[in-house]
């Protein structure tokens, strides 16, 4: 199937059009600043890449120029080969557990979530309600970030608040990057020999980073909450605090609802810490060179990974396997060996040259506990998602 991908962002549109036989995009594209008088656009085909400015005004014309593409690349002869298109939605409440074709009543669901995802969820409509004017005809699939983190047990999902606030106003960890932690989690099972039965920990470590117990392929626990600011330090948010500090803030500083989550959520974390960058790589090169304050940024990522990790190996009364995923997980070999070092204890023992290089399976062959990194590919994961909806529907009209 001709399959396309939609990640729209407040002034953002990125696609990729698979052909999901072969796994395989055909195209990726980025429409950046769009509403802006200049708007970056970048289309990639294989070795073809093309990089243009021009003028988009909204969501529907940065998806007619997508759509244009398809056709000038000749990825497809006519915009009737697009079987359908898969939809990133961050938030989808306790409403959706996998992929979901879009209707009336959908989009009104997604526009209420957007009280919970105010940055996320109002382009992600955008994008939809674009799609659907521009081919109407195409079904229109929504996978949710939320959705794979939906099987977490509410002991585990409440919050220790009256419980009258959870049936009130549904607070609760919902869970966030769950596209990509079901898709390494799963890549990792196979890669084990272990499809069904399983105890795997995900660390998806990019900008915005979140770890997942995954148990016989199901989400178990994860490290986000009932935002994204919740769990590990990140690039620029704080991830877990006792919520005195919020408190004690509001007090101290007099800052406003706004003003404190611009601070949590962009002046905190790893750049917070480093007053520095938010970025690792800066951050390494800065604590070679005897910055201090680098340094501390670097082991406070790599000591909150290592908690997580331990709990959720109790939690799942095991562990077979620690997956290493996104821009950190991917290439930061320095993160990889701290948090594998705490982690020699339970029998996980690193092989020094193979997480220098990279490599798929970085521990030794003996290893009790395995460590993989494995590359992340939401977007394949949603082409896949939105594929299996669609047989599932035409084998239903069949056999009726
Ligand atoms: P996002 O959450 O924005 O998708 P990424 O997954 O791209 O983030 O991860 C960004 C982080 O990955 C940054 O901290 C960056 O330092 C780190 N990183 C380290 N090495 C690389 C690399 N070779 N390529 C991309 N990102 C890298």
């Amino acid at each position: 199937m001709r399959i396309l991908v939609l990640n729209s962002g407040s002034s953002s549109l990125k696609y990729k059009l698979f052909d999901t036989k072969r796994g395989v995009a055909l195209l990726s594209g980025h429409v950046d600043a769009i509403g802006l008088p200049r708007c970056n656009v970048t289309f990639t085909a294989g070795a073809n890449k093309q990089t243009t400015t021009c003028a988009v005004k909204d969501h529907l014309a940065a998806v007619k120029l997508a759509l244009q593409s398809l056709l000038d690349f000749t990825v497809i002869a006519r915009l009737a080969d697009i079987d359908a298109v898969g939809h990133r939605v961050v938030h989808g409440g306790e409403y959706y557990t996998g992929p979901t074709r879009v209707t009336k009543r959908v989009l009104a669901t997604i526009k209420r979530l957007a009280e919970f995802a105010p940055l996320h969820n109002p382009p992600e409509i955008a994008g939809i309600k674009a799609c659907m004017r521009a081919l109407p005809s195409v079904p229109q699939v929504i996978v949710c970030d939320t959705a794979f983190h939906q099987t977490i047990p509410d002991h585990a999902f409440l919050y220790g608040i009256p419980y009258g606030l959870y049936k009130k106003y549904r607070i609760r960890k919902y869970g966030f990057h769950g596209t990509s932690h079901k898709y390494v989690a799963r890549e990792a099972a196979r890669m084990l020999g272990k499809e069904k039965s399983h105890e795997i920990i995900t660390c998806h470590l990019g900008n915005g980073s979140s770890i997942c117990a995954v148990k016989d392929g199901r989400s178990v626990d994860t490290s986000m909450g009932f935002s994204p600011l919740d769990g590990l330090i990140m690039g620029t948010r704080s991830g877990e605090l006792d919520p005195e500090v919020v408190l004690y803030l509001i007090k101290k500083k007099h800052m406003d609802p706004d003003e404190l989550s611009g601070y949590l959520n962009k002046q905190s974390g790893l750049k917070g810490i480093s007053n520095l960058s938010s970025d690792v790589r800066d951050l390494k090169e800065a604590a070679a060179k005897g910055n201090a304050h680098a340094r501390l940024a670097l082991d406070m990522l790599a000591y909150r990974i290592a908690q997580y990790v331990g709990s959720y190996m109790t939690i799942m009364h095991g562990l077979d396997a620690i997956v290493f995923t996104a821009g950190i997980g991917e290439n930061e070999p320095d993160i990889r060996r701290k948090v594998c070092g705490y982690l020699a204890f339970a029998g996980l023992t690193l092989d020094p040259a193979k997480n220098r290089r990279n490599e798929r399976v970085i521990t030794r062959p003996g290893s009790r506990i395995k460590a993989l990194v494995i590359p992340t590919n939401e977007e394949l994961e949603i082409a896949k998602e939105t594929e299996g909806l669609l047989r599932e529907r035409r084998q239903g009209r069949k056999k009726r």
